[in-house]
C-alpha cells in the first residue's frame, strides 16, 4: 500500500511513500507520520491511501506514525485546499495550519478547577436584547432545514462600552447548551491573563484557551479535547480558527478591524474570510464585532452581504467620554514641544480627584530619530531603510524593524561634525518628563520594552488595583482592557499613524484613537480625552472628537472610491526582494512582462489596473531591497487567477524572494 503525504514545504504537491507491512493497520488518512524527505527527517500528513501498482521506481517507507486517530476531517482538508488556492500557498503550508505543533500530550491543569461560573449573567438592556434575539433567531433558523438562504454573517457595530461582550457570553452559553461548539477570536494582544481569567470565571466551563504563552503539548491536549467535544468553547487569536471542531455552531470575531487577523507570513490569509468559509461548512453563525468596523466589513454590510446590528449606547448609560483636540501649534507647551501645558493641568486635576490616567503614544523608545543639524543626515539602520530609535534604558539605538542595536555615533557619519541632535519623543521620554513634573506619583510604562523587564500581568493588575497613577503605553493598552477608575486619556501625538504613507493610515488612526478614547470613563463618571495633534482639521482626527464613526466611514469611503482603493477595488500586491538591487529590479520587470502577457491572453484589458513596478515605501528590510507591483481589480477572482498563473510561471528558485498578498493590510 502507498500513502500520499503532505509536507510543510512551499511545493504544492503530495509525495508517495510506502506503508510498511507492520504499519499497514495503523496508517490512516489524516494522521502524522515520520518520513525521510531529501535525507531529512520530516513530519508529514497522510491525505490518501492507495494500492501499489505499476511503479518501477524506488519508493521510500514511512518510518513511524505519531497518531493513532486521524487529526483532521475532510472538511478541514477542503478548507486547507481553499486557503492554498485563495492565498497562493502550497497545500502543505495551509494544511499545517490545522495541525498542532506538539507531539506528546500533557495532562491539562484545567480539569481540577472548580467549573462553576463565578460571575452572574447581567441583564441585557433593550438594545442588547434586540440584537441577541436576532442572533439567536438566526441560529435556530440555520439549524432548521426548512429555511434556506439564511444570511449567517453579522456585523455587530457597538460603541466602546456598549456591552458587546455580554452578548457574546449569552450567545456562547445558548449554543453550548445546545450541544454545539463555538470559536471566539480575539486579537493576541487582548489575550491577557486578566482577560483569560475573566472568561474562565464567567463561562464556568472548560475552555480551550489558545495563546502564545501556552506550550505545544498543552495545545495538543486542547486540540484532542476539542476534537472529542470535551471542550466546546475555544478562545484564541486567529490560529484558534483552525481548532478541530466537529460540531461548530458559531464563530465570533471580536475587534474584527484588528490587523492581527491577517497573517503576515505564508499563507497570508485573512481570518475573517477563512471564518466565513468555515461557517459555511457547518451552517454556523458568524458574528464580527467592533466599535470601529473595518471599511471592508462596513461596506459589505451596506451591500447586505453582512447583516448590520448596532449598539449605540454604553451599557451602563455612562455617556461617551468628552474628547478635546489640542492643536500643538496653538497651545503653549511644557519645555518640550510634545506636552502642552493644558495637558499637564488636566492631569493634575484628575490626579487631585484620585483618578487614574492613561497616556497613549504609539512610539516606544526615547527619541524617534537622530539627525545631524549640520548636513541634515538621519541615522538609519544599515539593514533597513528605517531611522533608528534611541532607547535610553539600554543607551543604544535600535531598529524597530529588524531589532538591530547600535552604539550612538559620536559624530555624524556623513559630515564628521559633532552636531547630532535627538528628535521626537517615545514612551520612555514621556515617562521621564512626567516623572519630573509629578515626582510623587507612581508612573509606569506599558510597551514591548517594559514588559520584557516587568511582568505583563503585574503591571496591568497593579494599575487595576490603583497602585499606579499614570500608565504610559503604546497600542498594547488600547485593546479590550477595562479599568473603571481611569477618567482621563491623553494622546501625545495623534499624527504618527496619520503620517505613514499607506492607504489605510486614516482608517487606522481613527480606529486606534477611538479605541484608546474608549478606555476613559467606563464606570459611572464621564471620562475625558485630550488629543494632541498638528492636524486638528483632518477628518480622521476631527471625527474622533465627535466620536462619529458613520461620518468618518462615509468620508473615507468617498476617498477610497475616488482613488480606487479597497473596498471598491481589490488589491493583489506582488513584492520581490533580494540583497542585490539590480537583480530585484530585473526580476520584477520580468514579472511585469508575465502579467501583461496574461492580461492580453485572457482578454482582461480594462479589468485590471497595474501600478509599478516601483520601490516599496520601505525600500529595504534586513538588507533586502524591495520592489513591488500593485494590481487592482473589481474582481477578486481575476486577481486570484492572475496570482495562480504567476505561481506556476515563475521559476522555483525565485519564489523564496517573492511575496504575493491578496487584500494586503498595508502597502509599505
Ligand atoms: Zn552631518
Ligand atoms: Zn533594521
Amino acid at each position: 500500500m502507498l500513502a500520499d503525504i503532505v509536507i510543510e514545504i512551499p511545493m504544492d504537491k503530495t509525495f508517495e511513500y510506502r506503508i510498511p507491512k507492520d504499519l499497514e493497520d495503523k496508517v490512516k488518512k489524516f494522521i502524522r507520520v515520520k518520513i525521510n524527505f531529501n535525507n531529512k527527517i520530516e513530519l508529514g500528513i497522510v491525505v490518501n491511501i492507495k494500492e501499489e501498482e505499476g511503479r518501477d521506481y524506488l519508493i521510500k517507507d514511512i518510518l513511524a506514525i505519531y497518531d493513532e486517530q486521524p487529526l483532521l476531517t475532510e472538511k478541514e482538508y477542503e478548507l486547507a485546499k481553499w486557503i492554498s488556492k485563495r492565498y497562493f500557498s502550497s497545500i502543505g503550508e495551509s494544511l499545517f495550519l490545522f495541525i498542532p505543533k506538539g507531539l506528546k500530550e500533557v495532562k491539562s491543569k484545567l480539569v481540577q478547577e472548580n467549573l462553576k461560573p463565578k460571575i452572574k449573567e447581567s441583564v441585557l438592556n433593550d438594545e442588547q436584547r434586540k440584537v441577541f434575539d436576532i442572533l439567536l433567531n438566526t441560529y435556530e433558523k440555520l439549524k432548521d432545514k426548512n429555511f434556506k438562504n439564511i444570511n449567517n454573517k453579522f456585523l455587530l457595530y457597538g460603541v466602546t462600552g456598549s456591552g458587546k461582550t455580554e452578548i457574546y457570553f449569552q450567545i456562547i452559553k445558548k449554543i453550548v447548551e445546545d450541544g454545539k461548539q463555538i470559536i471566539l477570536l480575539l486579537p493576541e494582544i487582548a489575550l491577557t491573563p486578566q482577560m483569560i481569567n475573566f472568561f474562565k470565571e464567567r463561562l464556568g466551563q472548560e475552555i480551550g484557551l489558545i495563546h502564545s504563552r501556552i506550550s505545544k503539548s498543552e495545545k495538543l491536549s486542547i486540540f484532542k479535547k476539542v476534537k472529542n467535544q470535551q471542550i466546546n468553547i475555544i478562545i484564541g487569536p486567529r490560529s484558534a480558527l483552525f481548532s478541530p471542531v466537529t460540531n461548530l455552531g458559531c464563530i465570533i470575531i471580536d475587534e474584527e478591524h484588528d490587523d492581527s487577523y491577517k497573517s503576515n507570513q505564508k499563507p497570508r490569509y485573512d481570518a475573517r474570510f477563512v471564518a466565513i468559509q468555515r461557517a459555511i461548512q457547518y451552517n454556523a453563525l458568524i458574528i464580527m464585532g467592533s466599535a470601529t468596523p473595518s471599511i471592508e466589513s462596513w461596506y459589505a454590510a451596506q451591500k447586505n452581504e453582512f447583516v448590520l446590528l448596532s449598539l449605540t449606547q454604553r451599557y451602563n448609560k455612562t455617556p461617551l467620554p468628552i474628547v478635546k483636540l489640542l492643536n500643538l501649534t496653538k497651545t503653549e507647551s511644557y519645555k518640550d514641544f510634545y506636552i502642552s501645558k493644558t495637558l499637564i493641568d488636566k492631569i493634575k486635576e484628575h490626579l487631585e480627584n484620585k483618578r487614574q490616567i492613561i497616556i497613549f503614544l504609539n512610539r516606544r523608545g526615547f527619541n524617534s530619530c537622530i539627525q545631524c543639524t549640520n548636513c541634515g543626515n538621519t541615522i538609519y539602520c544599515d539593514q533597513c531603510s528605517i531611522p533608528m530609535t534611541y532607547h535610553k534604558s539600554i543607551n543604544k539605538l535600535q531598529c524597530h524593524y529588524c531589532g538591530k542595536e547600535n552604539e550612538i555615533p559620536y559624530e555624524c557619519p556623513v559630515c564628521n561634525q559633532k552636531t547630532l541632535r535627538f528628535l521626537g519623543s517615545g514612551t520612555e521620554k514621556i515617562e521621564d518628563i512626567l516623572k519630573e513634573i509629578f515626582p510623587n506619583k507612581k508612573i509606569e510604562r506599558f510597551d514591548r520594552d517594559s514588559v520584557k523587564v516587568k511582568d505583563y500581568d503585574k503591571i496591568l493588575n497593579s494599575f487595576k488595583n490603583q497602585e499606579i497613577d499614570i500608565l504610559i503605553g503604546t497600542q498594547m493598552i488600547t485593546k479590550g482592557h477595562h479599568f473603571p477608575q481611569v477618567s482621563l486619556v491623553c494622546v501625545i501625538n495623534a499624527d504618527i499613524l496619520l503620517n505613514i504613507p499607506d492607504f489605510k493610515a486614516n482608517e487606522k488612526t481613527f480606529q486606534i484613537l477611538v479605541q484608546v478614547s474608549g478606555r476613559a470613563g467606563r464606570d459611572k463618571q464621564q471620562g475625558e480625552v485630550l488629543i494632541q495633534t498638528l492636524r486638528s482639521d483632518h477628518y480622521a482626527i476631527k471625527c474622533v472628537e465627535n466620536q462619529d464613526y458613520i461620518d468618518f466611514i462615509n468620508r473615507e469611503l468617498e476617498i477610497r472610491k475616488q482613488l480606487g482603493y479597497p473596498p471598491f477595488l481589490r488589491i493583489l500586491r506582488i513584492l520581490v526582494k533580494g540583497t542585490s538591487e539590480e537583480s530585484v529590479s530585473e526580476n520584477i520587470k520580468k514579472i511585469l512582462f508575465m502579467i501583461q502577457k496574461f492580461i492580453i491572453d485572457m482578454n482582461l484589458k480594462g479589468k485590471v489596473i497595474i501600478i509599478g513596478p516601483s520601490k516599496a515605501p520601505i525600500e529595504k528590510i534586513q538588507k533586502n531591497f524591495r520592489y513591488h507591483i500593485i494590481i487592482k481589480s473589481k474582481s477578486v477572482d481575476i486577481l486570484i487567477k492572475l496570482g495562480s498563473f504567476l505561481l506556476i510561471s515563475i521559476e522555483n528558485k525565485y519564489k523564496n524572494n517573492l511575496e504575493m498578498d491578496i487584500d494586503p493590510n498595508s502597502l509599505l
